[in-house]
């Protein structure tokens, strides 16, 4: 019998026949909560109607536009719509079908308009799974060991991750920027570091928000010593942390802003911005693909940012993300094995410790077991899957976050017991 290769390790024993909204639906009849939204990309929540009916008409019409062949209406539509909402100057754009591909994407066009080899990444960073975007990872040696070797030219730097040293934001921060200097100053010259990338938030690497003063510093050295400052928004995007981008938390923005998952609620499309002028240093025909920009995926991107736009979802993710944090916190303040509680909009996240402050991934493991039984769908990350993550669609109405949190408590106290 041939069946799925045993390296996929799903995590939850549910064969999914039908989606709405927040929930999903099982072969087994019951209905979960789903605060994984397919690993935060469906946005608009499962099968929302515009993004359904957009999609319907698209099929019916051109399905497979080929855009280094020819432009087309969903395309043009959405890069209209797009420069609606991208910070000021990022005013080109390139598409791709997921986010791996645009971090590369990325990449490419930072070594080619720098004419400089080495791209500095954040320790606990998570860029993807394609070679290149693996050798960029750091977040957990799951995603690179055995693939050796991997992309030379990526450089090291810490994450102002306050909790994991146990420190306050401020020392973290300090402590970041001192070795970000300290690694141009010893591994990799600001005339040989094309760009340093960011998240804004850590994602697979344990939901870790950025610092506004690391942001800022960051910007300040990129623009001093000529690097480009590139923002891998995949995670972060398309109003997950409250915001319609992460990065405008902390005032800071990007040369390059890679963007994939929420964009078109579940069509697999990713791309990247920058302004035109830093886009016209890539060399022509260096970048492309097949698949990229697909028609009824550009469809429901176009469907989908209106109705982040029309529903207020944006505001909705800030609203229900600190409904959702104010609860979590309530469940931690009654298990010492909760040691922190921490994300942005609804990209929130609870990390599982020992007694003495260790990670406790079989904590975590179990009220994720638990939390199925209550009917409620969840991920875990961070570098020893310790860290139980809730990404529900930015939908979520107040019914749905007391719902889930009523499921995460009762799987807390199970998992923990
Ligand atoms: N960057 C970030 C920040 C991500 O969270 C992810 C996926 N989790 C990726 C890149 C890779 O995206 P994909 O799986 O679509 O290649």
């Amino acid at each position: 019998m041939t069946n799925l290769s045993p390296h996929l390790r799903q995590a939850t024993p549910v064969v999914a026949v039908r989606g709405e909204g927040v929930h999903l639906y099982g072969e087994d009849g019951r209905r979960y909560l789903d605060f994984t939204a397919g690993i935060g990309v469906t946005s608009t929540g499962h099968c929302h109607p515009r993004v359904v009916a957009a999609a319907q008409e698209q099929v019916a019409t051109l399905i497979h536009g080929q855009y280094t062949t020819v432009m087309h209406r969903p395309l043009q539509q959405l890069v209209a719509e797009l420069g609606e909402v991208l910070p000021a100057g990022l005013d080109s754009l390139f598409f791709t079908n997921s986010g791996s591909e645009a971090v590369e994407a990325a990449l490419r066009l930072a070594r080619q308009a720098t004419g400089r080899p080495n791209i500095v990444v954040c320790h606990g960073g998570f860029h993807g799974r394609t070679v290149a975007a693996a050798s960029m990872t750091t977040s957990g040696t799951r995603f690179r060991s055995g693939f050796a070797p991997l992309m030379p030219g990526v450089v090291v730097t810490p994450f102002p991750a306050a909790y994991r040293y146990g420190w306050d934001e401020d020392t973290a921060t300090r402590f970041a920027l001192q070795e970000l200097d300290y690694v141009l100053q010893t591994i990799s010259s600001p005339a040989d570091t094309a760009a340093v990338v960011v998240e804004p938030v850590l994602g697979e690497g344990g939901y870790v928000p950025a610092t506004r003063a690391f942001m800022e510093g960051l910007r300040e050295r990129a623009d001093r010593h000529g690097f480009l400052l590139v923002m891998d928004e995949v995670q972060t995007g398309v109003g997950r942390t409250g915001r319609f981008w992460g990065h405008e938390h902390f005032g800071v923005a990007p040369d390059i802003l890679v963007t994939a998952k929420g964009l078109a609620s579940g069509f697999p499309l990713s791309g990247i911005a920058a302004s035109e002028e830093l886009m016209s240093r890539a060399w022509p025909g260096s970048q492309g693909g097949t698949y990229g920009a697909n028609a009824v995926a550009c469809a429901a991107a176009v469907a989908t940012l209106r109705t982040v736009g029309e529903e207020r979802l944006v505001e909705n993710a800030e609203a229900m993300g600190k409904r959702l944090r104010a609860g979590l916190e309530e469940v931690a303040a009654e298990h010492s094995c909760i040691g922190d509680v921490r994300g942005l909009g609804l990209m929130l996240a609870s990390e599982f410790v020992t007694e003495d402050g260790r990670p406790a991934p079989e904590i975590a493991a179990r009220v994720q077991q638990a939390a199925i039984e209550e009917g409620l769908l969840l991920l875990l990350c961070g570098a020893w899957n310790n860290v139980v993550r809730m990404i529900p669609a930015l939908v979520i109405d107040e019914a749905g976050v007391d719902e889930g949190l009523r499921a995460w408590s009762a799987a807390v106290r199970a998992g923990v017991s």
